[in-house]
């Protein structure tokens, strides 16, 4: 801002005034161009200020009777450069003049990590997406007849009961398959899945799930499962098997062995309970096998027919031909694991409580 002296063509009142208007004006843009030290300097810097250098040329060339009104105009000037002055501006003060030592160490934010339990889970989806699975997700809060009917829970099977299942009160008055209830397993989205959609599925279901039990080293009234459901044509137990012998491996180390021994689910048949080689022993019996030199992990089974006929009549409301679901035509398989007990296995870990502890000595393990 190196501008010249203005001139000053004469000393009557008019041509002072807009002299000292147009003086006014250049105060207040630089006021808003410049920093206030800035301004200071360009205005009354005590060699170059503006201030000085214009009244002492103005003052110089004016006749004695003009210097009076010449001497209140720039004072009115300089009063409104010091009022620019003493207004706070809104730039950020020095850490100095805030009272903030920045010598002192600063605050560390350590990066967030994903939950051992989400850090498994993801792994276990990889494992069937890596297979052409894909990932369905449901509401937690069911009603009786995805979580149970169509499922093939028989009307007063025990897994209903309030010792259980956490139900929703004030249900009673509707009709039972309208009840709603926490969800006991993530099943119930293979039913909204099928009714949704016709064959061919292969789909994994990541959630989380809730029972009436008391918290114990091994039990949590809330935990996560990953399901999985396979309906197509030809689908065969060896199937079933291939595919979890494929994902224990992926998940535990291909020198894992499996074993299918019989059980009972109301949702498949026949079932079977899935057992891996312990994986802290190899086999050779440990304590954390039992010394059986396996370890029980996961539930599986081909899809009941029943559980196709349910949904084959939810089906036919809307099309009263469907036939999709034909246990002729089609088969499938479904397992179902808990995430926690996947997750124990896979580090070692005794007390299922350390999962929601929020201790950060345990989490900060699986950083
Ligand atoms: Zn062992």
């Amino acid at each position: 801002m190196n501008e010249d002296i203005p001139e000053l063509p004469n000393h009557e009142q008019s041509t002072l005034d807009a002299a000292f208007t147009s003086l006014s004006g250049s105060v207040s843009r630089s006021a808003s161009e410049l920093d206030q030290e800035a301004f200071r300097l360009h205005w009354l810097g005590r060699k170059q200020g503006r201030l000085k250098l214009i009244s002492e040329a103005w003052l110089k060339s004016a006749p004695p009777e003009a210097k009076k009104a010449l001497g209140i105009r720039f004072n009115q000037l300089k009063q409104q450069i010091e009022a620019v002055l003493e207004t706070p501006t809104s730039a950020p003060k020095a850490p100095a003049e805030q009272g903030i030592d920045i010598t002192l160490p600063g605050t560390l934010r350590a990066p967030g990590i994903p939950h051992p339990l989400l850090k498994t889970m993801h792994e276990i989806v990889q494992v069937f997406h890596h297979l052409g699975y894909s990932t369905n997700l449901g509401p937690q809060v069911e009603s009786d007849f995805y979580n149970f009917e169509a499922l093939n829970f028989p009307p007063n099977h025990p897994a209903r009961d309030t010792p259980d299942t956490l139900v929703i009160a004030a249900q009673q008055t509707r009709p039972s398959r309208d009840r709603l209830l926490m969800r006991t397993h993530t099943s119930p989205v293979q039913i909204r899945t099928m009714i949704a959609q016709a064959p061919p599925i292969r789909i994994v279901i990541p959630g989380k799930v809730h029972r009436n039990d008391a918290a114990d080293a091994t039990h949590s009234p809330i935990f996560h499962q990953v399901e999985g459901l396979c309906v197509d044509t030809n689908i065969t137990f060896s199937d079933l098997k291939g595919t979890l012998d494929h994902a224990m491996k992926a998940l535990f180390g291909s020198d894992v062995k499996t074993r299918f021994f019989p059980s009972f689910f109301p949702f498949t048949e026949p079932s079977a309970d899935v057992q891996i080689s312990c994986i802290f022993c190899g086999g050779k019996g440990c304590r954390k096998c039992k010394h059986s030199g396996w370890i029980e992990l996961l539930g599986c089974g081909m899809v009941d027919p029943a559980v196709f006929a349910a949904v084959t009549a939810e089906r036919r409301k809307t099309d009263p031909s469907d036939d999709v679901y034909n246990p002729e035509k089609i088969t499938g398989f479904a397992f179902g694991m808990g995430v926690e007990r996947i997750a124990m296995v896979q580090h070692g870990i005794s007390d299922i409580g350390h999962f929601y502890s929020g201790d950060m000595r345990f989490l900060e393990q699986f950083a």
